[in-house]
């Protein structure tokens, strides 16, 4: 059993915290937080860095990096920007799922488009209405039909991967299928949703009103969408995990940093031992957080990944960062609740990992099912 990273791995980490140094500031991170406006820069510069692509195939502009590579760079970005890893994961995710289903034409245009930063993609699956969004076949297009709700990324998108159903009876694991639409499609109309957090990228209701796309924009076969589904929600899983790891990190560095500083009672704080075990506590949980992701980060680098091991890394990262992000708030005091300090930020960034990628409630009916129940 080794826990240690290769020599590329350290080399990759070396290069994310570069790149973090000079792009993802807590400077950065504060005024995107204020933006309303896509980090076109941003973007620009996780493109050149090479790192947008890293886990895209070489052969399309990318760097055919690993999932433990994206559970790297996920972690180190997680750490200062939710924007970056936001981005990452609706551009990463759309070309990665194109790159493993896509013709070659699809795969020269989008996936190398995403890897060189020229096209920004967002990914339509929720819906006000589970279900309710059709696509009938008219001719050689697709004529779509319905509202899909929070597509991140949606306003300034190039394309939006939607999931759609071409079999409405039955089962939707037999009747799903993926088309890439383009955002300018006649008939489609994109309304930015005011979030608590990350409004820099939008949040999206979209809707389809008789769009129509040409049969050649469908990637994979028809009514064949779902396994390529589940492997998009385990690559969303895995990052979502990777990227809690990241801030949990920033939130213990930067309590420890106060407690061992701030004195109350003639002595800096660290020294009572009711902050200390508080902190122990924390530790702790993040290393536990660390291990369960690059465990699945690292079965799925050798071609094992499971939807258990999977969930439980999302599941408890997830929940343990929304409780270490509010005891990390009480344990800086008062100053915590000023907004002119990172705290109420990272709060707010971090309720997005009990959503993204599937509730937690979703993950554990995964985990009991993989258990028989
Ligand atoms: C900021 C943000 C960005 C997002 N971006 C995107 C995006 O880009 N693309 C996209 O497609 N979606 C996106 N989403 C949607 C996100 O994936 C969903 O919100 C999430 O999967 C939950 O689905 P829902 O909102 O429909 O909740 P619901 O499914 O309506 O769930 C409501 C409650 O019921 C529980 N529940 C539902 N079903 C079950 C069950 N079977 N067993 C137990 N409990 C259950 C849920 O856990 C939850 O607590 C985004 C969401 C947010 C908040």
């Amino acid at each position: 059993m080794d826990f240690g990273l290769t020599a590329e791995q350290a080399a990759l980490r070396e290069r994310v915290e570069t790149f973090c140094s000079a792009h993802c500031t807590e400077e950065h991170a504060a005024a995107l937080d204020r933006a309303s406006r896509y980090p076109v820069e941003l973007h620009r510069a996780l493109a050149e860095s090479g790192l947008l692509g890293w886990c895209l195939p070489a052969a399309y502009g990318g760097a055919g990096g690993s999932p433990i590579d994206a559970c790297i760079i996920n972690e180190r970005l997680g750490r200062c920007s939710s924007a970056a890893t936001n981005l990452l994961f609706i551009n990463g995710v759309s070309a990665a799922l194109i790159a493993l289903a896509g013709s070659e034409a699809q795969k020269e245009e989008y996936v190398r488009g995403v890897a060189e930063g020229r096209l920004r993609f967002a990914f339509a699956l929720t819906e006000p209405g589970a279900g309710s969004d059709a696509a009938a076949i008219d001719g050689d297009a697709y004529v779509m039909q319905g509202t899909k709700l929070y597509t991140t990324g949606a306003l300034d998108a190039d394309y939006i991967l939607t999931v759609v159903r071409t079999r409405p009876e039955g089962k939707a694991s037999r009747g799903t299928s993926l088309l890439i639409v383009p955002r300018t499609a006649p008939g489609l109309a994109v309304a930015p949703l005011e979030k608590i957090a990350g409004n820099c990228i939008a949040s999206c209701r979209v809707e389809y009103d008789g769009v129509r796309v040409d049969a050649g924009q469908r990637l994979g076969p028809e009514d064949g969408a779902w396994s390529i589904l589940m492997i998009g929600a385990g690559l969303e899983r895995l990052t979502v995990a990777a990227s809690s790891v990241g801030l949990a990190r920033a939130v213990l560095e930067e309590v420890t940093a106060h407690v061992t500083t701030r004195e109350q009672f003639g002595q800096p704080v660290s020294r009572f031992q009711a902050v200390q075990h508080q902190l122990a506590d924390i530790a702790t949980e993040i290393d536990a957080m660390e291990l369960l992701t690059y465990r699945a980060a690292w079965m799925a680098a050798q071609g094992m990944a499971r939807p258990k091991e999977i969930s439980m890394a999302k599941l408890y990262c997830s929940e343990r960062l929304s409780e270490i992000v509010l005891r990390g708030m009480r344990l800086l005091g008062g100053g915590a609740y000023f907004t002119e300090t990172p705290m109420p930020r990272r709060v707010r960034e971090a309720m997005l990992a009990l959503y993204a990628g599937g509730t937690v409630e979703i993950q554990r009916n995964t985990i009991a099912k993989s258990l028989g129940l």
